[in-house]
């Protein structure tokens, strides 16, 4: 009998931004799955298995997941903030296409909180109106499509959340990014470089396109780059709000 598989969001690090039901997901799982770092994290019994990988092996991941469940095993596999996003939930499916057996398994995603909302949280209300999200990683979509969609974001204004910024194999990408915004869009554009949001060494550095220094940028760090209505709120002795209103034109 084939067992159940979750697919569950850990949030971006700290035990409160994770919902309840992803840890009754932990809890009531036979078998946990995920990337290293995020299964040491979890604190699991000692009934519970472990299945602990690198960060690459996505789709073979998600099959061994599926082959568990289908013999009987209840397995959450883990992802970090939100499953849905640049995450887990689409290997599990794209893996669960290819066997009826494992399209059979009772699958279901318990979301969790992106990095996206929770460097917003922290930065004031920057996703206040329309935004999207780019992932700059091109291990799975070749360069030209990242820069394609740059030019997209750029051309419609939206506010763009940078994921995968950087990477000790791809240091450049980041500032190849910046230089085609910047040809598109104004230098005192408001951008955030939110690093390790809710994590002890979490380090939120705001500046503009135009002044921005890409070399503090690694994995660890979600960009925000404003639209054209996006702007900062000097305050006293703190560092200022970013605000992207609600209202669009100007109006306040
Ligand atoms: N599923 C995850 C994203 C995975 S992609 C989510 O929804 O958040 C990995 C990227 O997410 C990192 O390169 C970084 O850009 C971002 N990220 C993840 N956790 C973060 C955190 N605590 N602070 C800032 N960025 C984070």
């Amino acid at each position: 009998m084939s067992g159940r598989l979750s697919v569950v969001g850990l949030g971006p690090g700290p035990a409160a931004w994770m919902t309840p039901e992803a840890s009754e997901r932990i809890a009531e799982a036979s078998d946990v799955v995920g990337y290293a770092p995020y299964v040491a994290r979890l604190g699991l019994r000692g009934d519970q298995r472990t299945h602990a990988s690198d960060n690459r092996e996505e789709l073979a991941r998600a099959r061994f997941a599926l082959a568990l469940a289908e013999d009987g095993a209840n397995v959450a596999v883990v992802s970090g903030g939100d499953p849905g996003v640049f995450a887990m939930a689409a290997a599990v499916f794209e893996a669960a296409e290819e066997r009826a057996a494992w399209r059979a398994v009772d699958i279901s995603v318990a979301p969790g909180v992106s990095a996206m909302q929770a460097a917003a949280a922290r930065l004031g209300a920057p996703l206040g109106h329309d935004f999207c999200a780019i992932s700059l990683s091109d291990n799975l979509k070749p360069w030209a499509a990242v820069e394609r969609r740059l030019r997209a974001a750029a051309e419609g204004d939206f506010v763009i959340a940078l994921y995968n910024p950087a990477s000790k194999a791809r240091p450049s990408r980041i500032g190849e990014a910046f230089a085609l915004l910047a040809a598109m869009k104004a230098h005192a554009t408001p951008v955030a470089f939110a690093r390790a949001v809710g994590r002890a060494d979490e380090r939120l550095t705001l500046t503009t396109l135009g002044e921005a220094d890409v070399a503090i940028v690694d994995m660890a760090t979600l960009v925000i780059v404003g639209s054209s209505e996006t702007r900062m709120i000097a305050r006293e002795g703190a560092p200022p709000w970013m605000l992207t209103p609600r209202s669009y034109g100007g109006s306040r």
